[in-house]
């Protein structure tokens, strides 16, 4: 028998019982029991295209607004391409997504300056 490690034991926590009961049968089915590894390959591997919301407004000027993909640069100089934002045809403004350009400015900062990538890139797991 397999004993539960403390990753797994934070992992349970997070997660409710028939999420973690499906978990497990499915890691035993197919990675040995390694739930991270089952959960690595169901994240490499999830996949569906970005909702655009249907209306949007500008959070500067209150205007209709468009969400689209555009380039988005960090701080450290790495260019992302296909980042979706909501651009204000009115004032110019670009909202950004705060969650998520965080999270690619705190990925961004294990790439060299001047490197030019994608989203889509950006989400593979290798
Ligand atoms: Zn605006």
């Amino acid at each position: 028998m397999m004993h539960p490690d403390l990753n797994d034991a934070v992992l349970k926590a997070n997660l409710n019982e028939e999420v973690w009961n499906v978990l497990e049968i499915k890691a035993r089915l197919w990675t040995n029991g390694d739930k991270q590894e089952l959960i690595k390959r169901a994240v490499a591997a999830y996949k569906e295209p970005i909702q655009f919301m249907e209306s949007a407004h500008c959070p500067k000027c209150g205007q209709l607004a468009e969400e689209r993909l555009d380039t988005f640069d960090t701080v450290n100089g790495v260019v992302i391409d296909g980042v979706p934002t909501i651009v204000c045809n009115h004032c110019g403004n670009k909202a950004w997504d705060l969650l998520l350009i965080g999270k690619l400015e705190q990925m961004a900062l294990s790439l060299p300056s001047g490197t030019k990538t994608s989203l889509d890139e950006m989400m593979s797991i290798h």
